[in-house]
């Protein structure tokens, strides 16, 4: 039977005219015995012809083969390859007998022997560059689920394309944490073959790239309907995951998107511009955010030197901790198109003295900073007057009162403690001068009204001794001090008796009321304030004393110890 075959074969060898009949007749005798025609047709139109079988002397193939035995002889394998046949060939065998397989699904998700050679044979497919069939091999490789996956949540498998997967590197691996969405590459895994497969080993935009002459990014060019981004940008430009990244943000996720937009930062915000016209005149502007824009300048993504993340309205470019770039141009234009906060204003903050987290903490609780400011203009007590109608009638007046003040008294207890003057009389004359129009009676030294008023109404204060060097009782001797401060003159004023009594002498009492002020070692409150009326009293008592008894203090405190 072989052997009538071959004559056939040899005769037809010596007729090509008749190749273009014989090609779709049955006159091919397979391995297997079956009978074909050389070629198929999908129909009876097309040129286009499909091997039915091919040749193959030695080895194996997944490819229907020209029985063998025939092709000893070199007459018959030169009269098949004459109508076209071929030896297999890989970049076939892979397109018609590999990859339908992945195509229907009907694999096992086992890591098995027939996944690998699969796998190889594609990485050797691909690997024919210049191969009449590559084209249609890289379109059908990026329709078929043929890489095996694992979910990087739940650690999953299943068959995935190359356009649904990702390389387990490092980068990818922390970017997508917690992303149940993404699918890794299962390993093992020809690392070329993700290369030519073109599977991201790392962060990168979908955006296009495609540019007209000048360099802007065309968007639609059809006739009459004209849009390009200006400068690189793509109004579409997206970035895998960055959602879910930004709403599970972490410092090495938010470094990692930091230099990815410092990288990319055309795709954040841009011109898009229209036309009817190819040349772009007359055409219509429009600034637009893309989304990677618009979730990079909302999400609180961006973190402080505590480790604490904001949106980028929220921060200054400084504000960035170590090992974010921020102090190239580059930086600082990212910082202008996320809408982070403007130098400018820390400027300003330079020159008014204010320091930066200040800056953000007004901007970011403005109702708490206005709450605390109207706390502070309700505080603002006003001032108590006492001006004298006519001072120096005030001043006589004052001597003479000062000359017919009682002698203060001294009496042997265990210590010598002077019997207090009539303290009521002394509260009606600070009372009096120290209370402003709103009734309230104010404090001399935090100029406060004072604390809290007894079951009877009235204020409390202390009526405190101003200096004691004065050896008469003087009503104008004493200070209106709330407690707080009566307590902090009494134990932490460090200015001493005497010179107490020659401060008061150097204040010009008709200068301006608010200037009355004695400056006091203190602590906390070092000014202290008086009215007119009250000055030119203690001045005046001051002065009496000094006319009526000149000893030194010394002298004062050793005869009123007698
Ligand atoms: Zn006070």
């Amino acid at each position: 039977m072989d052997e009538w075959l071959v004559q056939l074969y040899t005769f037809l060898h010596k007729q090509p005219g008749l190749n273009n009949i014989i090609k779709l007749k049955p006159i091919l005798r397979l391995e297997d015995d079956r009978q074909v025609s050389p070629f198929n047709r999908s129909s009876s139109y097309s040129r286009s012809e499909t091997a039915n079988a091919y040749l193959l002397r030695e080895g194996s193939s997944k490819f229907p083969l020209v029985k063998r035995s025939l092709l000893t002889d070199d007459t018959v394998y030169a009269f098949l390859k004459g109508i076209g046949l071929s030896e297999p060939d890989i970049v076939d065998e892979v397109l018609k007998c590999i990859l339908p397989l992945y195509q229907t699904g009907r694999f096992a998700l086992v890591n098995d022997m027939r996944y690998q050679q699969s796998i190889s044979d594609i990485q050797e497919a691909l690997q024919r560059t210049s191969h009449r069939a590559r084209q249609e091999l890289i379109s059908t490789l990026n329709k078929t689920p043929f890489i095996l996956a694992s979910n990087v949540k739940m650690s999953e498998r299943a068959w995935k394309t190359p356009r649904e997967v990702y390389s387990k590197t490092e980068e990818l691996l922390t970017w997508f944490e917690g992303n149940e969405q993404i699918w890794f590459i299962a390993e093992p895994f020809p690392e070329s073959l993700c290369g030519d497969l073109n599977v991201p080993t790392h962060l990168r935009p979908s955006a296009r790239t495609t540019t007209d002459t000048s360099g802007h990014v065309v968007i639609r060019d059809v006739r009459a309907d004209h849009v390009r981004g200006l400068h690189g940008f793509d109004p579409d430009a997206k970035l895998d995951g960055l959602e879910y990244a930004l709403d599970h943000i972490t410092s090495d996720k938010a470094r990692m998107l930091w230099d990815f937009l410092l990288k990319h930062r055309h795709l954040i915000k841009g011109v898009v511009e229209t036309s009817k016209y190819t040349t772009f005149s007359d055409a219509q502007r429009k600034e637009i955010s893309s989304p990677i824009g618009l979730l990079c300048s909302h999400k609180a993504w961006l973190p402080d030197e505590n480790g604490d993340f904001y949106s980028p309205d929220e921060l200054f470019l400084t504000n960035l901790p170590e090992g974010f770039e921020k102090s190239t141009d580059e930086a600082r234009e990212l910082a202008i198109k996320l809408g982070m906060q403007k130098e400018e204003v820390l400027q300003l903050a330079d020159k008014l003295g204010i320091p930066h987290e200040v800056i953000s903490l007004i901007q970011h609780n403005p109702a708490v900073i206005l709450a605390w400011y109207q706390e502070q203009e309700r505080k603002k007590v006003s001032l108590p007057s006492s001006l004298a109608n006519d001072p120096d009638r005030r001043r006589e007046k004052a001597t003479e009162a000062a000359y017919s003040a009682t002698v203060k008294t001294y009496k042997a207890v265990s210590m010598n403690k002077r019997i207090s003057a009539g303290n009521s009389e002394v509260k009606i004359y600070l009372r009096n001068h120290h209370t402003n129009e709103a009734g309230q009676l104010i404090c001399q030294l935090c100029n406060q009204a004072m604390p809290f008023r007894l079951p009877n109404g009235e204020e409390y204060f202390e009526a405190y001794q101003y200096t004691e060097v004065l050896g008469k009782e003087y009503e104008a001797n004493h200070l209106a001090l709330c407690p707080n401060c009566a307590a902090e003159f009494q134990h932490a004023c460090l200015t001493d008796e005497n010179e107490r009594a020659d401060l008061i002498l150097n204040v010009d009492s008709t200068v301006n009321e608010e200037d009355l002020i004695v400056y006091l070692d203190m602590p906390a409150h070092c000014q202290l304030r008086f009215t007119q009326s009250h000055l030119i009293d203690l001045q005046a008592a001051i002065k009496d004393w000094l006319e009526a008894d000149p000893v030194s203090p010394e002298q004062e405190s050793s005869i009123s110890a007698t």
